[in-house]
């Protein structure tokens, strides 16, 4: 393409979460690549990045709850490669369902005979339609695109269990869109979860420093504080990126690489042709609002995650006690809760102080402890989100924006992308990689040592 054969090659990348700086990483590899990092906000990480509550906490905490599956293969051989494989942990935490008041672990088919609500014959049958989503040795996942799974479950798993345990949390996740989600992602969901969970010590903000850190030791520039502002293609090939609040800076590139939300990509880059924009314009989401309480005693006995059904009306979609996962040590005692939820962003949570968001959920505190008084509570954190999760409707497949734009030399890599996968930093690892290896094949000069891509 543009560049000519023996000088460096420019590759700006927008977005220093975990897809940007995956690529980064993979980019750097070649000699004659400059591989430079812009980010909006002042430390690396995205939507996995960690804030130190307290200074007597060990390490950051993640802002919005976070843990590996045990088959996130993708990160967790990037961790092992670049030297942070002692940093992850595995453990098996309990997770629950609360249903009318109570909490009942699901996440086996033993909890599943034991679960008091359902008849026999409604848990087998639920059982056998979970079974074939799990283990179906070649599942038909792209037939399961064209099929939405709200009618699929219903229908294979009956309505009265789908009703009871799977509609609450489609429709927590996805709201108001939860009967447009296809089958695709639901099976996505039951095929990748693990019982047992990775987490690393020193949080998700050790496994992403060390990613930065050994991309600025392979040559990397990583600037923070640094929004782009938007993305202009040149007469003369390249592109011309517009960054910084203060002194903005117009910088030259070869290749841009965006990892920012579709929205956000439309409004960098108008230049892009109609049909791409309208590819864009047409991926929804939800956002997510999430607090964490820290408070001077645990809430649950053992258990780390509780979903919560919208239909138990309570505030939010999920309890997380971080600390019946990770030892309270590590934050100098405080018990660590997150409650959260997916929501539009235009709901008035988005909207609402952290005070007025505290008193609305702190009272629902008291059905999972009957004990619990707002005065065990010693600090609270918001953070939210409002681009957290995108809804994947029927048909999906065809709809996903390619990684190569139109534009020559600008690659668009988001969470909107990973399909049918769930978004996660995992999949953040494989598409930041997609692209990097896309970003090769099409700059055949860039001297490249070590990719699976040029290996073959
Ligand atoms: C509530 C919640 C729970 C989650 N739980 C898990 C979990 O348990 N396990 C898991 O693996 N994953 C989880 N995830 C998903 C995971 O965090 C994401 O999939 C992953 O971090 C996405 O990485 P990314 O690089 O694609 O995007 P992002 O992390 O969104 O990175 C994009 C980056 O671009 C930056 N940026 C935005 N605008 C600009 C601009 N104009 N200029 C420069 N930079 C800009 C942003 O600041 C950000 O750093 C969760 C996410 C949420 C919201």
């Amino acid at each position: 393409m543009s560049s000519q054969k023996g000088r460096n090659i420019r590759i700006g990348i927008i977005g220093g979460g975990v897809a940007g700086l995956s690529a980064a990483y993979e980019l750097a590899d070649a000699s004659n690549a400059q591989v430079h990092i812009f980010e909006n906000e002042p430390s690396i990480g995205g939507l996995a990045a960690g804030f130190k509550g307290r200074a007597n906490w060990d390490w950051p905490l993640e802002k919005f709850y976070h843990h590996l599956f045990t088959n996130d293969d993708e990160i967790i051989q990037l961790t092992k490669t670049i030297g942070a494989g002692d940093l992850l942990q595995i453990h098996r935490p309990t997770t629950v369902i609360h249903y009318q008041g109570k909490n009942y672990p699901l996440d086996s088919p033993r909890h599943l005979l034991l679960f008091p609500h359902l008849s026999l014959p409604q848990k087998l049958r639920m059982g056998f339609v979970l079974a074939y989503l799990k283990y179906h040795p070649r599942p038909p996942w792209r037939a399961f695109d064209r099929l939405l799974a709200d009618e699929w479950l219903a229908r294979r798993i009956g309505h009265t269990a789908y009703r009871k345990l799977w509609q609450p949390l489609l429709e927590g996740k996805f709201g108001p869109h939860f009967q447009d989600v296809n089958l695709a992602w639901f099976w996505a969901r039951i095929y990748k979860r693990t019982p047992r969970l990775g987490y690393y010590r020193g949080g998700f903000q050790a496994f992403v420093d060390k990613l930065g850190e050994t991309g600025r030791q392979r040559g990397v520039t990583i600037e923070t504080n640094t929004p782009v502002h938007s993305v202009m293609p040149l007469p003369t090939g390249g592109f011309a990126v517009a960054c910084r609040k203060e002194n903005p800076a117009l910088e030259q590139f070869d290749v841009v690489l965006s990892t920012v939300s579709p929205g956000l990509m439309q409004r960098l880059a108008p230049e892009l042709p109609d049909g791409y924009l309208s590819q864009l314009a047409s991926l929804r989401h939800m956002g997510a609002v999430v607090m964490t309480v820290a408070l001077d005693r645990p809430l649950l006995t053992n258990t780390y995650w509780v979903n919560v059904p919208k239909a138990e009306g309570l505030p939010f979609l999920v309890l997380v006690e971080h600390t019946n996962m990770i030892d309270p040590a590590h934050y100098g005692g405080d018990h660590l809760l997150y409650l959260g939820d997916y929501l539009a962003p235009s709901h008035r949570y988005f909207s609402m102080s952290k005070d007025e968001l505290l008193m609305e959920f702190l009272p629902a505190l008291s059905r999972f402890n009957k004990a619990f008084r707002p005065d065990w509570v010693t600090g609270a954190w918001l953070h939210r989100a409002p681009y957290a999760q995108p809804i994947p409707t029927r048909g999906y497949a065809d709809a996903i924006p390619d990684l190569r734009t139109p534009l020559p030399g600008l690659y668009f890599a988001s969470m909107s992308q990973v399909y049918p996968w769930d978004r996660g930093t995992n999949y953040a690892v494989e598409i930041g990689r997609r692209a990097a290896k896309l970003i090769a094949e099409d700059y055949r000069q860039l001297d490249v040592q070590s990719w699976p891509a040029n290996e073959g």
